[in-house]
């Protein structure tokens, strides 16, 4: 059981930063296993890992229209090394290979001679062609006086001063994104952290440009002209972003918070029978975790003890991993004991109703209480949660029926393979 807040706040839109992105084409061919091939970043941000799968910890990120060098590629994933120096893994959905889709790229044309094309940005590396004067290229990018160049099925590197490239260089080319705020009286702060000194508000419809991000947070200019951060959650970037996609396709690629509802001194409704709420919230949490874990999905519980958590910390914890899903658990009760039977799934954000249909469809079928549907509801940890999250009350915990029902472990396995059948739907759809 969830206590809810009498009054309703302006429903908050929210964006998912990540787009879905398909690669096109395939990867070019003749020169592949020697020349050094960049890719550039389409999605808004994009998670870089410290492994090859969505399993591996966030080390950084990076921003739309990055080109990142691959070093290496394995199982749809680029090792790729950052203008910073740093390398790590991103998804190759979610950047476009340069040497096939060259179309937002400038062109560049050969001044000398004659021009070698190298394998790589270095005098000693083998010449793959020879251009003449006034042959034309497209332009991928440069560094250390190396020009990366791509043309029929050739992509290789040539000295700078060989080449002269039309416009404004690329890496500087690149605009400003821009987000707007959503939210009534946004905070912009100093930190990327709710604890972070207020700069300023912001009202709806205001635009700040993006200079970078940090967790779930971007990085913005103040009005004032100083740095600040807003959180990801209170505004969009682009609406053609604001979808509910999630960014996996399948469930063992997936990241998905469990909550269990209440904990510690709250204990959430107690049973006819003095079962409490906190611990078989808990226990079936258990059971579902263990159920996805089979699947190779990564699972993470907001609390695995008795332990107080705050409804706050809650959402964080399912931000600040970014997760693909957030399913809290609860049991529910009514004022008059035995007056209510049945289960319920529950959403606040628009990105989780498709999530909360697909889950509730399973909580339908071979479950031994009656369910009465998906439902909006106004939950703090629906709320401020980015990622699409539902909360399921899974009985009444204060009707005897359903609490000799709910408390052991085949209803808990049943609501585990309910749960994983619905999210597996969800990710293949
Ligand atoms: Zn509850």
């Amino acid at each position: 059981m969830v206590n809810r807040p009498k009054i309703k706040k302006k429903k908050l839109l929210l964006i998912s930063i990540l787009s879905l992105v398909l690669v096109i084409g395939a990867i070019v061919s003749t020169y592949a296993l020697t020349m050094a091939n960049t890719v550039k970043v389409t999605s808004e941000v994009v998670n870089i890992r410290n492994g090859p799968g969505l399993a591996y910890d966030i080390t950084t990120q990076s921003r739309k229209n990055d080109r990142l060098k691959v070093l290496d590629e394995e199982n749809e994933w680029y090792k790729v090394s950052l203008p910073s120096g740093e390398t790590g893994w991103v998804a190759s959905w979610l950047v476009e290979n340069e040497t096939v889709s060259a179309a937002s790229n400038s062109k560049g044309k050969i001044i000398s001679t004659l021009a070698n094309v190298r394998s790589k940005d270095d005098i000693n590396s083998s010449v793959i062609d020879t251009l003449n004067k006034n042959r034309e290229v497209t332009v991928i990018s440069s560094q250390n006086g190396w020009t990366q160049v791509t043309y029929g099925k050739v992509t290789g590197w040539i000295k700078s001063d060989f080449i002269e490239v039309a416009g404004a260089s690329t890496e500087d080319s690149a605009a400003l994104q821009k987000l707007t705020i959503r939210e009534e009286n946004t905070n912009i702060r100093d930190a990327a952290d709710v604890n972070g000194k207020l700069l300023e508000t912001a009202q709806p419809g205001t635009t700040y440009d993006i200079i970078g991000s940090k967790d779930s947070w971007y990085e913005v200019k103040t009005a004032a002209g100083s740095k600040g951060y807003v959180a990801n959650w209170v505004v969009s970037v682009n609406e053609n972003t604001a979808a509910a996609k999630p960014t996996v396709s399948s469930l063992s690629e997936a990241t998905i918070v469990l909550d269990p509802g209440h904990g510690s001194n709250d204990t959430g409704a107690i049973g006819v029978d003095g079962t409490y709420e906190k611990e078989i919230a808990l226990k079936t949490a258990a059971a579902i975790k263990a159920q996805l874990e089979t699947t190779g999905a990564k699972v993470i519980m907001t609390r695995s003890n008795d332990d107080y958590v705050t409804l706050g910390k809650r959402a964080e914890i399912s931000n600040d991993n970014a997760a693909d899903a957030f399913i809290s658990v609860h049991y529910d009760s009514t004022e008059e004991a035995n007056t209510a039977s049945g289960t319920s799934t529950y959403y606040y954000n628009d990105n989780a109703k498709d999530f909360a249909s697909r889950i509730n469809a399973q909580l339908k079928v071979g479950m031994p209480l009656e369910n009465h549907g998906e439902k909006y509801g106004d939950f703090q940890v629906l709320r401020e949660n980015a990622s699409p999250s539902i909360l399921l009350e899974l009985g009444y915990i204060n009707n005897s029926f359903d609490e000799q029902t709910i408390d052991n472990d085949a209803y808990r396995q049943k609501v585990a393979n309910a749960v994983t059948n619905g999210l597996t739907n969800y990710f293949a759809n």
